[in-house]
């Protein structure tokens, strides 16, 4: 029998911070992940302060960044990678009253650092965009493939990830968890979409949100900056841009679509003028909560076993900030936020 502090289900971006938070404590662990969600793979991995349609600020988005970037580049010098792409993010204006409704917001103390008061006027012939740009401070991307990729191989490495599905059945509780040759103290799932699978909290009121995105290949578009306008035109390198996401809330596979397809094109082509070519797609299911906040917290009877989920459309920025919360709660017994503690729907 293998003795160990956690044993942890799910290898997303939950997941991962979660066993960071293990690491940084001195606890043992061993991960289970069977690749069934692909959230945290496909994901456009951008980190943004600003609801950009309603020019309102992200929930908790100055405590979660402050928390997030440094822990992501501690990852990149453990694993010796980059994954912090630093990007201004360019929102395109469709009139004057989007300006002023930018500037209104801008004026706002949660928001006036992240916000430039200054219009950018469009001077890229390949972009059609007559009523310039605001500019969002302080944003960027998370190569999250490659973190997820990279992490798993270091997982292996050190003997703690099991490439397999977890069989709730297979579980025993007693004092501790029993789990085929493991013996664990704790217990954490942290599977997205999945945990509809998981008979301890399937009746948590996740509601799964199917997202698709294209890979672009536009050699004269020449653009360092994310670009939101109906839909999202993030530069990843080599002439290639990330175009997304869709928005479905009835299909619950894996699966890529043409309408989905067609759709961001649909979006893309009413502002991007220069020739390009599709050279990918792929799709994934968030896992979203009604009230927008994650699904933290600890199983009504079997004490010492938990759920790490709902990181819905933010997942690169919440996921450190929750993870941390609910190592705290179970090692140091500091009460979880209201928001996010799934007492709140007992
Ligand atoms: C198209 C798209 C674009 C997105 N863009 C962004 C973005 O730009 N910025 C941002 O912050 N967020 C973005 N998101 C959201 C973000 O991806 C999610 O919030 C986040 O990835 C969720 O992470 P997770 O670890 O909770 O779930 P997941 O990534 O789904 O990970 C769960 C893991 O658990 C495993 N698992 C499930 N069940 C089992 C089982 N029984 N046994 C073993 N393993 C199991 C799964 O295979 C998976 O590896 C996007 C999502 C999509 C779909």
């Amino acid at each position: 029998m293998k003795n160990v502090d956690y044993i942890v289900v799910g290898c997303g971006l939950a997941g991962v911070h979660f066993c960071e938070q293990l690491k940084a404590h001195n606890k043992s662990f061993v991960v289970l992940d069977n690749t069934s969600q692909q959230s945290s793979v496909v994901a456009g991995g951008l980190y943004n302060p600003v609801v950009l349609k309603r020019f309102t600020s992200v929930w908790k988005s100055q405590e979660q960044l402050e928390l997030a970037l440094p822990i992501y580049h501690k990852l990149e010098q453990e694993l010796n990678i980059v994954l912090d792409f630093k990007t201004p993010v360019y929102r395109r204006f469709t009139s004057v009253e989007e300006q002023n409704d930018w500037f209104t917001a801008s004026d706002k103390p949660e928001l006036s650092k992240y916000l430039s008061t200054t219009l950018i006027k469009n001077t890229n012939k390949a972009i059609d965009a007559n009523f310039s740009f605001g500019k969002v401070l302080e944003t960027g991307r998370i190569d999250t493939k490659l973190l997820i990729e990279t992490y798993k191989k270091h997982l292996t490495k050190n003997k703690q990830l099991l490439e397999e599905s977890f069989n709730y059945d297979a579980l025993v509780i007693k004092d501790t968890f029993q789990y085929n040759a493991i013996a664990a103290k704790h217990i954490v799932f942290a599977e997205g979409f999945g945990v509809k699978k998981n008979k301890y909290f399937e009746n948590l009121p996740l509601k799964e949100v199917k997202g698709e995105l294209l890979t672009i290949y536009a050699p004269d578009l020449k653009i360092d900056y994310v670009l939101k306008s109906s839909v999202f035109l993030i530069p990843i390198g080599n002439d290639l841009y990330t175009v997304g996401a869709t928005y479905d809330w009835k299909d619950k596979t894996n699966k890529i679509t043409l309408e989905a397809k067609e759709l961001l094109l649909k979006k893309l082509k009413t502002f991007l003028k220069c020739d390009f070519k599709v050279v990918h797609q792929v799709a994934g299911i968030r896992p979203t909560v009604t009230d927008r906040r994650p699904l933290v917290g600890r199983h009504k009877t079997y004490k010492n076993m938990y759920v790490l989920n709902g990181l819905g459309t933010r997942g690169v920025m919440i996921a450190p900030y929750v993870a941390k919360q609910l190592f705290n709660n179970i090692e140091n017994n500091t009460p979880l936020e209201r928001d996010i503690d799934i007492a709140r729907f007992n």
